[in-house]
């Protein structure tokens, strides 16, 4: 549809970035459009509500700027997840996969509890371990997961059936 067609007009293909042989999805055009960036915050609100949460988990970095303009639109809270050492509060970590080695990501605990509904947010499902990570976090923490929604998914990678399992049932949506 149209929103579709100008938010895929707003993403550049960088080649050989961060190394040789990768094309990597550049949002910023997309952002610095505000007709793109209004439509992509108002298409992610309407999922938030359509799934039924309560709160809304962004993925640093890219997730915080997408999901932070959803919280205000949607009228929900938002909970950064941030990679290990950067929340100064008593964290719930969690460690993931990465083609090489591992990573770890963090929540405040006091953010997420028994009884809350949460939709994470990022701009783009590659393997979907950061993801994946997240669900962990959110249900360890009592939380329910009530959906993940990204911008795009890099479909070759397999994202969608990695999370799978993670996702119990939770729908996964791509804009
Ligand atoms: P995954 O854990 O492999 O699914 O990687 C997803 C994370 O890597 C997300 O937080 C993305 O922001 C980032 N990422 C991976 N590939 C790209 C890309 O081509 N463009 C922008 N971000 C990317």
């Amino acid at each position: 549809d149209t929103t579709r067609e100008l938010l895929l007009s707003r993403i550049k293909d960088v080649q050989d970035y961060p190394k040789p042989g990768v094309v990597f999805k550049d949002i910023t055009p997309l952002l610095a459009d505000p007709e793109a960036f209004t439509a992509l915050t108002d298409a992610l609100a309407e999922l938030c509500v359509k799934h039924g949460a309560t709160k809304i988990v962004g993925l640093e970095a890219r997730g915080f700027i997408l999901a932070a303009p959803v919280a205000v639109r949607a009228g929900l809270g938002f909970i950064p997840v941030r990679k290990a050492g950067k929340l100064p509060g008593a964290t719930l970590s969690q460690a993931y996969e990465l083609e090489y080695g591992t990573a770890e990501i963090e929540v405040h605990a006091e953010d997420l509890n028994a009884g809350d509904r949460v939709i994470v947010i990022d701009d783009v499902l590659a393997t979907g371990g950061t993801a994946g990570a997240a669900l962990e976090l959110i249900r360890r923490a009592g939380a329910e997961v009530a959906g993940v929604a990204v911008l795009m998914e890099l479909g070759f990678l397999g994202g969608r059936a990695k999370l799978e399992p993670a996702l119990r049932g939770a729908p996964l949506d791509t804009l």
